[in-house]
């Protein structure tokens, strides 16, 4: 029999298996056309028309209001960081930042050549997130960024942050699609693909209207959002295979039932795996319970001198991925939605008996 495997990669992470199967079935003849996706031009009406209703069913899924664009971009959350200053910093001088681990803390970094990351609360490190009374909020601020979820340290926001008439930009990289949105909350959100969406190359970004118009002049045609937005995305060439990929995902989400449905089943899953960390001795999660993370539940091990071993016996029962990120060490598995029910329930299993071996 061959081995079934089960996929708790931080990103690039699992697709849905049905979609990578379509994939698979229509890469050499996409719509019977004789060419695969990726070798046809993004100004063919047929992929026009992939695109257009890929950001249909985006809308759909996240309940987007109008006045919002949404455009499908390149370069990653990475770019984001500093593209998000030169579109919406106009001629304010500061924007207000929650640092609440590595990736808040990589955005506050990349802002230093356009103006000043004002820190709004500073929990670095600290394994839980700022209560709503601890942000100090500057009502002059251009916008307030903050990441709902960490996905290096599993530390996510149990609430969204208030900031009254300033916008609220949010790096959404591996929480967007998980779960219902108010989208109507925040200024702006992006995510690169690769955690929830689709393949890496992708990037999405959902904007409000009323905060296009703003990018300094000096700003490259496909960074700026209002010439993409104009556009439709296709300032230039687009990721046309990654593009293709995610309005998949997007049907494949819409199957399933919608993201209500996705949230029931991430919640069920982040609930086993961690009950199976609590009712052990062996394995320690030290976020703060209400500000643990649905998509990236992180442990390590009472004896760290068995983490090789775990990580090694866990590849060998085809259990895989599960090293944490490199930065802070430990073990992490990433459940992002196309990580199935069964795939978790597999890796408790495999935590227990490791922990009664050990
Ligand atoms: C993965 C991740 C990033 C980095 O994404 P890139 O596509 O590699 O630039 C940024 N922020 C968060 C929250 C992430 O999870």
């Amino acid at each position: 029999m061959q081995q079934q495997y089960y996929n708790f990669c931080a990103g690039p992470a699992a697709l849905p298996t049905t979609v990578l199967q379509r994939a698979q079935d229509e890469l050499l003849n996409w719509q019977g056309r004789g060419v695969s996706v990726m070798e046809m031009s993004h100004r063919h009406p047929a992929f026009m028309e992939l695109a257009e209703t890929a950001e249909i069913n985006l809308r759909r899924l996240l309940n987007i209001p109008n006045h919002y664009k949404v455009l499908f971009l390149q370069g990653g959350a990475t770019t984001q960081f500093a593209v998000l200053p030169m579109n919406l910093l106009a001629d304010l001088a500061s924007a207000d930042y929650l640092d609440t681990g590595i990736w808040s803390a990589k955005a506050i970094a990349a802002m230093a050549p356009f103006g000043q990351a004002r820190l709004a609360a500073n929990f670095a490190g600290k394994n839980q997130v700022p209560s709503k009374t601890q942000l100090q909020l500057d009502p002059q601020a251009a916008y307030v960024h903050y990441c709902p979820n960490e996905t290096i340290s599993g530390l996510a926001f149990d609430y969204v942050p208030d900031t009254g008439s300033v916008p609220l930009v949010a790096d959404m990289s591996s929480v967007l699609l998980s779960t219902p949105l108010e989208v109507n909350r925040f200024g702006l959100i992006y995510a690169g693909a690769q955690k929830n969406i689709g393949p890496a190359g992708l990037t999405l970004v959902i904007v409000r209207e009323d905060l296009l118009g703003r990018a300094r002049p000096e700003t490259p045609g496909p960074l700026n959002y209002t010439l993409q937005a104009a556009q439709n995305s296709m300032l230039n060439t687009p990721p046309t295979l990654a593009w293709y990929l995610a309005a998949m995902v997007f049907e494949w989400l819409l199957e399933q039932g919608g993201l209500s449905t996705i949230a029931e089943q991430n919640q069920l899953k982040a609930r086993l795996l961690y009950e199976q960390i609590d009712s052990s001795t062996l394995y320690i999660n030290t976020i703060k319970p209400t500000c643990r993370s649905m998509m990236n539940v992180t442990f390590t091990l009472d004896n760290p001198d068995l983490e090789i071993l775990f990580l090694a016996q866990a590849e060998a029962a085809g259990i895989l991925s599960l090293k944490g990120h490199r930065a802070v060490g430990g073990m992490r598995a990433s459940i992002y939605n196309a990580v199935p029910v069964a795939a978790v329930k597999t890796l408790i299993e495999f935590m227990a008996d490791f922990e009664r071996r050990h």
